[in-house]
């Protein structure tokens, strides 16, 4: 508990840095945390993807580069207790509100306490259920919460292990609506949709007992939704903020293209094609999909999507905000792309090895597409290549060994620049696929449509003049100068630091 009165904002993350948000908001009693992210830079420089955190020690491999704060009464009991750090410690954290479901904003509430309340939008819990149904190891368990290292004695009176399913349960996971504001505790919360890349962002403006709080999450205005960005604007400039907690991922840069850009510079490309179209943008980046798809439209193709992404389509479906935003898995335009998997039977005579040998290829939640009328697989996209944009990430480059490009296709880059050198190496390694596969020319210079999910300089000047704030503090940034510039009281915060009203 904290030993003063005020109201007061300490920062686990997301300072001079990009990403890692964890920032506890402490008022009265009340004790919140607004996101709870991994810090993608720090981790990285520890951890790969196969040298990764151990589950056997809980958080302690994070805790030992200081990349989760070392608090009691907020960790999974189970993994607390193996540890012996904490585990007989009461809740001692109200609630997590969560702006969206990236990773450097979310990924970390696996390990919290089960108890923890995680109120987040809709469609942020739909790109979690995403995540951890499509998913593959322990980490991805975002709304389902598995007790871990569960014992009993056995009937000779040895230990032994419980696992399976009665182990696991839902997280709790509030939804919130965007129309009212919420209570927890002391502070009442309203969370406005913003515009980013991906479905579900929202920013937050937060009443304590000691003033008013804002907090941009990531956003823009240059995507689908530029308008919930200029509605959360607003809102902040009538909020009498005290403080802005303002993100500035690209504060440094300009650019003033917009997500019609893209899918107009698509189109283009896709007309000027004979043949194959190849592209690869963020898996769940839904408003890209949608620049794809209507260019796929515009010039009569179908769009050839892969399992992961028919996947958020169907969960958006079941929902009644979201089902006419995006195209339904089974659209007339959206064509499921189905893989050889484990023993590559796809192409292979069912009639012989029967269906329950084909299904026994794939994981349970990929079984429903296999019926779908219109699955696809690289029999498809190579015979009818003038018919298609065929999505294809840095992870599916062998499906090009078996589609063969021909001669006059195309590939479209719709993803960031590489920005460290592993992503420099990776890149380099997907040219020389492009160019074994005619893709490419021996300029390795593709075709790059993209534009980020975050506001540039112009865009964030605009937030933080149009917010009114007293106090700004600069988040998830390297550039924390820009913000100095446009306002005359900044606040900079070093990590771990506490900021009282
Ligand atoms: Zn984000």
């Amino acid at each position: 508990m904290s030993s003063d009165s005020r109201t007061k904002i300490t920062f686990y993350g997301g300072v001079h840095e990009i990403g890692g948000n964890k920032f506890l908001l402490e008022d009265k009693e009340t004790r919140i945390f607004l996101d709870f992210g991994m810090q993608m830079g720090k981790a990285n420089q520890y951890f790969t993807e196969f040298l990764q955190p151990r589950t056997c020690n809980g958080m302690g491999d994070l805790f030992e580069f200081g990349l989760l704060p070392k608090l009691k009464g907020l960790y999974r009991k189970d993994y607390a207790k193996h540890m012996g750090f904490d585990g007989r410690e009461g809740n001692e954290i109200d609630a997590v509100i969560l702006t969206h479901a990236h990773v450097d904003h979310g990924a970390y509430i696996h390990y919290l306490r089960p108890d923890i309340p995680i109120y987040c939008s809709e469609a942020t819990k739909l790109i979690m259920q995403a995540f951890q149904d499509t998913g593959t190891g322990s980490s991805d368990e975002y709304v389902t919460f598995k007790e871990n290292f569960m014992v009993r004695l056995n009937r000779i009176g040895d230990l032994s292990k419980i696992t399976g399913k009665d182990m696991s349960y839902p997280r709790r996971l509030l939804i919130f609506d965007n129309s009212k504001k919420f209570t927890i505790g002391s502070v009442e919360v309203e969370a406005i949709p913003v515009d980013h890349s991906l479905p579900g962002a929202c920013g937050f403006i937060i009443y304590t007992s000691m003033g008013s709080i804002g907090y941009t999450g990531d956003l823009r205005f240059h995507g689908r939704r530029g308008t919930e960005t200029q509605k959360f604007l607003e809102k902040c400039g009538n909020s009498e903020l005290d403080i802005l907690l303002c993100e500035g991922t690209r504060v440094h840069e300009n650019s003033s293209e917009s997500e019609i850009d893209v899918e107009e510079g698509v189109g283009k490309i896709v007309n000027n094609t004979e043949n194959l179209v190849v592209c690869s943008y963020p898996t769940r980046d839904l408003d890209r999909l949608l620049s794809f798809y209507n260019a796929a439209k515009q010039s009569g193709r179908d769009l050839v999507i892969d399992l992961k992404q028919a996947y958020i389509l169907k969960l958006f479906q079941n929902s009644d905000s979201w089902k006419n935003i995006y195209p339904k898995p089974d659209d007339r335009k959206i064509k499921i792309y189905i893989p050889k998997k484990v023993w590559g039977l796809i192409d292979k005579d069912i009639e012989y090895w029967g269906k329950k040998m084909l299904l026994e290829d794939y994981p349970n939640w990929v079984h429903e597409f296999l019926d779908y009328d219109n699955r696809a697989d690289y029999r498809t996209v190579s015979s009818n290549q003038k018919e298609i944009i065929f999505y294809c990430n840095d992870f599916q480059l062998q499906e090009l060994i078996d589609i063969r490009p021909r001669e006059n296709s195309s590939y479209i880059r719709s993803s960031t620049e590489p920005f460290d050198d592993e992503m420099a190496l990776d890149q380099r390694r997907v040219k020389k696929w492009l160019l074994r596969f005619g893709l490419l020319n021996k300029d390795l210079e593709w075709n790059h449509l993209h534009v980020s999910g975050h506001g540039s300089g112009d865009q964030i000047r605009k937030i933080i003049e149009g917010s009114n704030t007293r106090t700004l503090i600069p988040i998830h940034t390297e550039h924390e100068e820009f913000h100095k510039q446009w306002h005359p009281r900044v606040q900079d915060v070093q990590l771990n630091d506490s900021v009282s009203m």
